[in-house]
């Protein structure tokens, strides 16, 4: 298949990520940050994302990776659009579930409420589990060993590195309601882990 069909996918996907997240990005600077967990290692991480999903956009414009690349077939870049789509729709709704409570990093904002309902009723990393289908996706669909992955391995380097201390500090916010919100939900799959 002509790779350009992955492209367009890639593209407009990366798009729509952008304009789910603008709103969100725009309206949390205006709320005061009272607590800050975002030390050397969260910037690391961050950086590491970041560079991360401009990878496959590399990939869309330039050659540079042309050495990596494989054919396209019809089945894989099926199963990507449908996992892309799937990230996508979840990354959108745990935004709209934890509304001002979002932050790019680890903080604490102004009037922050502890969110266990809508999607954050099962799992406690919602928005975590709507990026690693979102990059399952990309791995799915571009053609190119370098890539289609990068973005996956990148975001599960950071929530390997981010999850623990995330939750240490909404235990030492939130203290037993977090307790036992964590006794009754998964991590990133409902039911399952
Ligand atoms: N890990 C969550 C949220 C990612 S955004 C997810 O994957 O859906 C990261 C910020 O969200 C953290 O700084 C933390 O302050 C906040 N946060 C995480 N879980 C929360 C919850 N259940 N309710 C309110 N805020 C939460």
């Amino acid at each position: 298949m002509n790779p350009w069909f992955a492209k367009a996918i890639i593209l407009a996907s990366s798009i729509v990520m952008v304009i789910i997240r603008a709103p969100h990005g725009q309206r949390s600077r205006s709320v005061k940050v009272v607590r800050s967990g975002r030390g050397a290692l969260e910037i690391v991480l961050l950086t590491l994302a970041w560079s991360a999903f401009f990878v496959p956009l590399v990939w869309v414009a330039a050659p540079v990776f042309a050495f990596a690349d494989y054919s396209l077939h019809p089945v894989p870049l099926l199963l990507g659009v449908v996992c892309l789509a799937a990230g996508l729709w979840l990354f959108a709704r745990s935004h709209a579930d934890l509304g001002t409570n979002w932050s790019v990093t680890l903080e604490v904002r102004e009037e922050h409420r502890l969110v266990t309902e809508g999607i954050y009723r099962t799992v406690r990393h919602p928005m975590y589990s709507a990026l690693l289908l979102y990059s399952l996706g990309q791995a799915l669909v571009v053609p190119n060993w370098i890539a289609g992955p990068s973005y996956g391995v990148a975001i599960a380097l950071v929530f390997a590195f981010r999850l623990g201390p995330e939750e240490r500090m909404m235990l030492e916010q939130f203290g037993k309601e977090y307790g036992e919100y964590r006794g009754r939900t998964k991590r990133l799959v409902p039911h399952v882990w």
